[in-house]
Parts: C-alpha cells; structure tokens; sequence
C-alpha cells in the first residue's frame, strides 16, 4: 500500500527524522493562508507540491515554488488543475522552501534475494534514482541491515563517508539511515524512500546570519506490506481510496487475490501455486493470461461470480479458464456456481472449466449442458481455453 507523502512525513518524523514543517491545502485560498502563515514565521518562499501516489511529480509541473501570496495561490490552482499520470491533483502540501545546497538520494528497501533490509545511498539525488542505477550504478552505496540489530553505526557512517560529508553532517545522516531503518520496521513497510535529503541552508537560530548546513527529508515515499496490515490499523487507516485503481479496490474487498496482465485468457483458480500453475500452462499452450486470480479457499459462489465480473470487466478477455481444485467442496455445487455466476454478468465469453474433487462428473455435465466447454486435464483446459480465445470476435 502506498501512502501519500504528507502520511509518508508524519511517519518519518514521528520516528524522529527531520522533516520540516507543511501544511495542506485543498484551495488556492487555503494554499494562500499556509503561506502567509509560513511567511510570518520568516519564510521567504514556499513550497508547493501536488499530493498524489505517483513519482515523479517535479517533472510534471506538480511542485512548484513561490515567494508571494499571489504566486502561492497561482501555483495552487495550477497544481490542483492538474492530472498526474491520470491521477486528478485533490490536494497540496505547502512548506517553507528549503535554500537547498545539495540533494542526496537514502532508501531502504526489502532485498528478498539477501533476506534482509537493504539501504542504499547516493550523491546523485533529486532526480530518477532507477535512471542513476541504469547508467552509473558505482554512484549508488548499498549496505544490508542487520536483521536483528537494524543498520549498525558503522555501517551508516560509512555510507556518509562515501558520500563525501562533512563531519558535522556525517553525524546527522548517520541518525537518519539508522532512523530510515528503525521506521521501516516500525511500519512494517517495504520501502521508505528520501529523495532528495537534502543539504539545505539554515539561518542561525540568534539570527546571525552564520551559514549553516542542516540535512532536511525534502520528499518522502513509504510503501506498506499489505500482509502486515491487520497489524498495523493506523497505517491502514491513511489508504487513500479515492486514488485505488477501482478494479484493485473491489477486488481487496472481495477477497481476491488479483493482479491484472496483458493478455486474453482470464482465469479463476483457488490457490495461489494453483493459480501460477495455471497460468505456466496458459503459456504453454501459446496463449497469453489476462490475470493472476486467486479466489481463496474453497470455491464459494459470491467469490466465484465477484471474481468473472472483475476478469470481464477487462475488455481484452477473450475467454475463461476456470480451474477449480475441490477437495471437500462438491463439484455440482461448483458448476451450480459458476452457471449462476456466469448469468449474471453483463458480458459473455467462452468459458473452459476444469473441476476436480468430489462429484466432479456430474458438474462437468452440468457445465457442458450449460454451454460451457469442459476439460478433463489441465492441459486440455489451458489448450481449448487459447483456441477459444483465437476464435473471431462475437458480440
Ligand atoms: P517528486 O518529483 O515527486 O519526487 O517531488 P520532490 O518533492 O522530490 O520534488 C522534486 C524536486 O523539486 C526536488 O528534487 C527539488 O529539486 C525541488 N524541491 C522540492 N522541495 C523543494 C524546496 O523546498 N526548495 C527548493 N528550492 N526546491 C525544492
Ligand atoms: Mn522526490
């Protein structure tokens, strides 16, 4: 689960990183109001930065700064007119503007290859870090978290030191690697990403105007395990459901494992191994699966008809291939099911099923009475399911 940047900073300082002070605004006039507020406390500019679930938002027009009250409301309606990546803009978050000296890049990620946290670092921050890993991977410093100890003194400083910081920002950056990592867990998040950190100018707090340099988590990107969302309810409280894909949503509240593909073939399996075998032999077959689709356990008939409106609902569904392992679930009552199911969708494809277990003969008489085409093996099935999907286009 993604979370929104304005989420993403109260976490990180919650787990007492440095993240400077924001505001939300939802209007220009509110954005306005943030800013004024921001500019009686001795700010000069702003900061104004579009609040959706995507990268990448300074490319498109969706941070942007300002160093009046008439700018900051400008800025506001133009980043709240904005679609990101199709995502409408609902709301921004409004900061003072860092005087930014410098941007570094610090993430700490899941390595499942290493089974452990891995945080990487690098000078070359602000922009697309997967464009630095792409052509100067040597800029990026990796090290793996202890798994039980988290990332060690050592291990931080010595990312700083490849870095090229000062001593006094060593110490800084140090507290916040080991800090990236601390939350991580806390969180149970897969990522936590800064970029930029940067190294922003401060003035003195006597206002002396000795320059002094401060390390500032300017951006933050935090993703959740959704496995470990019953565990943590005020992290699954912040899912912004107005930007969920509306196709994930239903499927999250159905509970159905579903992840949506390119191909033709939808399939309905119960098991996740079930599910990836299915596909394998799809593949095999020659044709291309439209989604992975697990329905849970069993094969209970709500899932089975929610689960033939989500794989009909992509239009590049040419035909079904439902595989249903039984086991104590009986396979007239499948078949029953998926006939029931199979009427109550407002649009029709061929559909293949292959049904093992209890009474299986009789539900595939049933099925085939029913127009369905039945399979004995899976290879069979995933066969006529590719031949079904090759057929001409029906209405
Ligand atoms: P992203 O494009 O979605 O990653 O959004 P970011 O929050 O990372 O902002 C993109 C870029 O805008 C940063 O890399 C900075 O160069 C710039 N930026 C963001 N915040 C500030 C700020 O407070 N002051 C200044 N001067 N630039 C900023
Ligand atoms: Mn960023």
């Amino acid at each position: 689960m993604k979370l929104q940047e304005h989420h993403a900073r109260r976490l990180l300082a919650a787990q007492g990183l440095p993240v400077p002070s924001f505001r939300l605004a939802t209007s220009p006039d509110e954005a306005a109001d943030a800013t004024a507020e921001f500019m009686s406390e001795g700010a000069e500019r702003v900061v104004i930065k579009a609040q959706v679930l995507v990268g990448g938002r300074g490319k498109a027009g969706g941070v942007r700064l300002a160093g009046t009250l008439a700018e900051a409301r400008e800025a506001a309606a133009a980043i709240l007119g904005l679609s990101i990546k199709g995502i409408p803009v609902r709301r921004v978050l409004v900061a003072p503007a860092a005087r930014i000296e410098r941007e570094l890049y610090l993430s700490a990620a899941i390595d499942r290859s290493a089974r452990r946290v891995l945080v990487m670092a690098s000078g070359e921050g602000g922009v697309e870090i997967e464009e630095v890993a792409a052509t100067r991977p040597e800029a990026i410093l990796r090290v793996h978290a202890h798994p039980h100890l988290g990332l060690l003194d050592f291990q931080a400083r010595r990312l700083a030191l490849g870095l090229g910081l000062p001593l006094d920002q060593q110490r800084a950056f140090v507290r916040i690697a080991r800090g990236l990592v601390a939350a991580m867990l806390a969180y149970d998040a897969d990522l936590v990403e800064i970029n930029p950190l940067a190294v922003v100018e401060v003035s003195g707090a006597d206002g002396t105007d000795g320059r002094r340099l401060e390390l500032q988590c300017l951006d933050a990107k935090v993703t959740i395990d959704e496995s470990a969302l019953a565990r943590q309810p005020e992290v699954e409280a912040l899912r912004d459901l107005d930007e969920e894909d509306p196709t994930d949503r239903a499927a999250r509240e159905e509970g159905i494992n579903y992840i949506r593909l390119d191909g033709t073939i939808g399939c309905i399996v119960n098991g996740a191994g079930l599910a990836m075998t299915t596909m394998d032999l799809v593949k095999r077959a020659g044709g291309e699966p439209a989604n992975f689709l697990d329905i849970g356990g069993g094969a209970r008939a709500d899932r089975v008809e929610a689960a033939l409106r989500l794989i009909l609902a992509d239009r590049a569904v040419e035909a079904v291939l439902v595989n249903i392992f039984g086991g104590i679930t009986r396979g007239d009552e499948v078949a029953h099911g998926l006939i029931a199911a199979r009427k109550a969708q407002v649009r029709d494809v061929p559909m293949v099923v292959r049904i093992v277990g209890t009474n299986a003969d009789e539900a595939h008489a049933l099925l085939a009475d029913a127009n369905f085409i039945t399979a004995a093996s899976l290879d069979e099935a995933a066969a006529r399911a590719v031949a079904a999907a090759r057929q001409p286009a029906r209405a």
